[in-house]
């Protein structure tokens, strides 16, 4: 089989946030990116795809997926990889619109672990994983008592629930011993359901035990937050990323809190996944479209403060796979007024330097992985082109093929 592969006649758009540059050449070689450069010749031996009025990426990161759903009933079902066809619909669904790595953050520990190491090695067609497996969450709160109803096979398999820091440390020396990528925390009062329950929030101290454990690790922490003063206490606690924020409250944060929370995350160099489609499929009538007008200035501030920004769809919840992230970073550009190259660059080399794999993914670069996306048209003027996708490959091969996807 040829392995060599040229990409003629595209538009880059390369990740770092740069300008686009026509008329590019990519060579992809045993899985990773050998050329780029303008008017390069294609290698003789080369599969060639004429790119010509199309646009090529690198491949998307969805930093926040739940590949088993979460159990709300107009969604597949939550589970392991017997109740989903091992995961089929958020494998085939990411790489249809270009997703090639996702992080899952919560789900059955051993099927996720199993699916991503059959992925690596080909078994399964589907994007690169990272899994938390579980996420450290309290008895009776969310998601266990809330969207799980308690279901005994799921709480087993996707949750962690330490009564003391003593627990909490032997649970993430097993989960690192399992060969997890991250921890989950969730911190949570559940007030997103209507009434807070701040009986319910993960204490503090179990809090601590777990990043001080994970960090000895050499595992960084994501941190379900929804309230601004938690979300500060997490990253002085020294969370690594910031999930959602602002889902569910009634009340405009106080502004002195989100400054300083602001400073200190661009100042740690802590990532925000704000999962803006996540706040607007969840809304309901008690939290909806103030809780929205929050989140969106939340995002805009964030970004101008200088706040990294990661990209995260949470689908299932929010959607369904690849889908929801390209709606995520449409909703970046539209609700946001984030520039198109910007929010195209955080959802790839900033997805890839908060997923620690900045050195191997996230541009269209010379000895990088040759996770690639082609797209018709031009995304970096008109987001929407990113979903005309015409070719997604992944470590050099490619996994979905369609041509007729023309260019206008
Ligand atoms: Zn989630």
């Amino acid at each position: 089989m040829n392995d060599t592969l040229a990409v003629l006649h595209a538009r880059l758009i390369d990740g770092s946030g740069a300008p686009a540059v026509e008329d590019t050449t990519v060579v992809v070689a045993d899985g990773r990116i050998t050329a780029v450069g303008p008017g390069l010749a294609a290698p003789a031996d080369a599969q060639i795809i004429d790119a010509t009025g199309h646009s090529v990426l690198p491949g998307l990161i969805d930093a926040h997926v739940h590949l088993g759903g979460l159990g709300f009933t107009h969604h597949p079902p939550f589970g392991g990889r017997a109740a989903t066809d091992d995961y089929k619909a958020a494998r085939d669904g990411a790489l249809a619109y270009g997703v090639t790595t996702q992080r899952s953050l919560g789900d059955f520990l051993n099927d996720a672990l199993e699916v991503r190491e059959e992925t690596a090695a080909g078994l399964l067609a589907g994007p690169r994983l990272l899994t938390s497996g579980p996420s450290f969450q309290v008895e009776g709160g969310h998601p266990n008592g809330t969207v799980w109803g308690g279901d005994p096979t799921t709480v087993a398999a996707a949750a962690r629930m330490p009564r003391t820091p003593a627990d909490a440390v032997t649970m993430v020396d097993q989960l690192a011993a399992a060969g997890v990528d991250l921890i989950k925390v969730i911190i949570s009062d559940s007030a997103f359901l209507g009434e807070p329950h701040p009986e319910l929030k993960l204490p503090w101290n179990i809090t601590e035990a777990i990043v001080t454990a994970a960090h000895a690790h050499g595992l960084p922490v994501a941190a379900h937050v929804e309230d601004p003063e938690d979300a500060l206490r997490a990253v002085q606690l020294g969370v690594d990323d910031i999930e959602h924020l602002l889902v569910g409250r009634a009340e405009p944060p106080n502004q002195a809190v989100l400054d300083e929370l602001l400073d200190l995350m661009a100042a740690q160099a802590t990532y925000l996944v704000p999962t803006m489609i996540a706040h607007q499929r969840g809304a309901t009538a008690a939290t909806d479209a103030r809780t929205l007008r929050y989140g969106s200035r939340l995002v805009a501030q964030a970004h101008e403060r200088g706040v990294r920004l990661g990209v995260g769809s949470d689908a299932h919840t929010a959607g369904m796979h690849g889908w929801a992230l390209q709606h995520e970073i449409g909703m970046m550009v539209h609700d946001q007024a984030i520039a198109p190259l910007k929010a195209l660059s955080a959802a790839t080399l900033g997805n890839a330097g908060l997923l620690g794999l900045g050195d191997r993914l996230g541009t269209v670069e010379v000895g990088k992985l040759a996770d690639l996306l082609i797209v018709a048209g031009r995304p970096d003027q008109d987001i929407s082109d990113l979903a005309r996708v015409s070719h997604v490959i992944k470590g050099g091969q490619l996994l979905v093929n369609h041509p007729e996807q023309k260019a206008s």
